[in-house]
């Protein structure tokens, strides 16, 4: 067996001792004679593999005691439209900050639902920035504010937390789509109202959406969301209102359970720093490739960067590529190259990355 250096924006590479701990107990889970696939949600097995990445995940967030954490299913997509539905209330507006692709498309799923005001955008810079939150105009009365944290497209990153309390509106709730960047990093919770993200991304298998919503934003729902995208109902019922993606939740436990080891969150976070520190200044000191984007803005876990002669694209892919390098291939509306970097990828597949381009350029220069 060989494994490559996986660079996919996702789903993306999984840690390999979590695989390795799997793939030990795909037949027989702990005793129970059964693999976790074929276990039913409500057996005992199941619910406290469900309970233990629940409370795993409530520990390396330190999420406060009145926040809810729910496993969903339908991705970050499906959450742009079941957010407008929870979360609208009595009130017309919901404010939205434009920061690249994902926030793009979240505000224009929400005009299903609710009257949206672009507060804030940085279409000006090519998405190459985060506006302050100074520049942010909010409606009179918005149901939430949505920002998307990290945009894993454009790769570019809050370098703040969205806290309204700065411009005197902490009553808004935040909404914050952290798909891409969820647990590469300490974060306060308690600044948001509700946080979500796709799991296969940073945390496991696609299939799972974890949703970490304030309790006083529950019971709000719109009266035709549908009951298994009810907030509440899903809350209510411990995320088992409809059978949850049970393996996806058993790998995403075990994540859970790796990044403890690994030291928590602060001890993750400096590796990430590391990590994109290595790439970066490489970026910055080369004069064959670049990035784009405002560099106090940089995603620390997705690096798109450009070939400064981009008929030598294909060459890069495939040498990379035979190099044990894959799925550098920028996202089709950005061209060039992305290389994802989360918390699963260790500094060594950076460094390899960053030995290969060096290399390339040399040859190539
Ligand atoms: C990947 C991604 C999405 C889309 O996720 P799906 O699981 O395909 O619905 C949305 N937002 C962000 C920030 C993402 O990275």
């Amino acid at each position: 067996m060989s494994r490559v250096w996986n660079f996919s924006a996702g789903p993306a590479a999984l840690p390999e001792e979590v695989l390795r701990q799997a793939a030990d107990e795909m037949l027989d889970w702990q005793g129970s004679g059964m693999g976790v696939m074929e276990m039913s949600h409500r057996g005992k097995e199941f619910t406290a593999i469900a309970a233990q990445a629940e409370a795993d995940l409530r520990e390396l967030l330190a999420v406060p005691a009145n926040y809810r954490i729910l496993f969903m299913q339908g991705g970050a997509i499906a959450e742009n439209a079941i957010i407008p539905m929870n979360l609208m209330g009595d009130k017309r507006v919901a404010d939205y900050v434009v920061t690249g692709a994902w926030s793009h498309k979240s505000q224009k799923e929400a005009r299903k639902y609710a009257e949206v005001n672009i507060a804030a955008t940085s279409e000006a810079s090519g998405f190459a920035t985060v506006p302050p939150m100074t520049d942010w105009r909010l409606s009179a009365d918005p149901a939430y504010v949505f920002t998307c944290t990290n945009e894993t497209i454009g790769g570019v990153e809050y370098p703040f937390e969205p806290d309204l309390a700065q411009i005197g509106r902490g009553e808004v709730p935040v909404v914050a789509d952290m798909s891409s960047h969820i647990l590469s990093r300490a974060i306060d919770v308690a600044k948001y109202g509700l946080i979500f993200g796709g799991a296969q991304k940073n945390i496991g298998p696609a299939g799972l959406t974890i949703v970490i919503v304030r309790e006083d934003l529950l019971g709000r729902a719109m009266p035709h969301c549908p009951s298994a995208f009810d907030y509440k109902t899903v809350a209510d019922n411990g995320s088992m209102y409809n059978t949850p993606p049970t393996y996806a939740i058993y790998i995403a436990g075990l994540v859970f359970q790796w990044l403890k080891r690994e030291g928590g969150l602060a001890a993750v976070e400096a590796h990430n720093i590391a990590k994109a520190k290595l790439l970066y200044d490489f970026l910055d000191a080369s004069d064959f490739y670049e990035n784009r984007i405002d560099p106090a803005c940089r995603s620390r876990m997705n690096v798109p960067f450009f070939l400064k002669d981009e008929s030598l694209n294909e060459a890069f892919l495939a040498e990379s590529r035979a190099a044990g390098l894959v799925q550098l291939k920028g996202h089709k509306s950005v061209g060039g190259m992305r290389a994802s970097i989360y918390n699963a990828m260790p500094i060594a597949g950076v460094q390899a990355l960053v030995d290969f381009m060096r290399d390339f350029a040399a040859r190539r220069g």
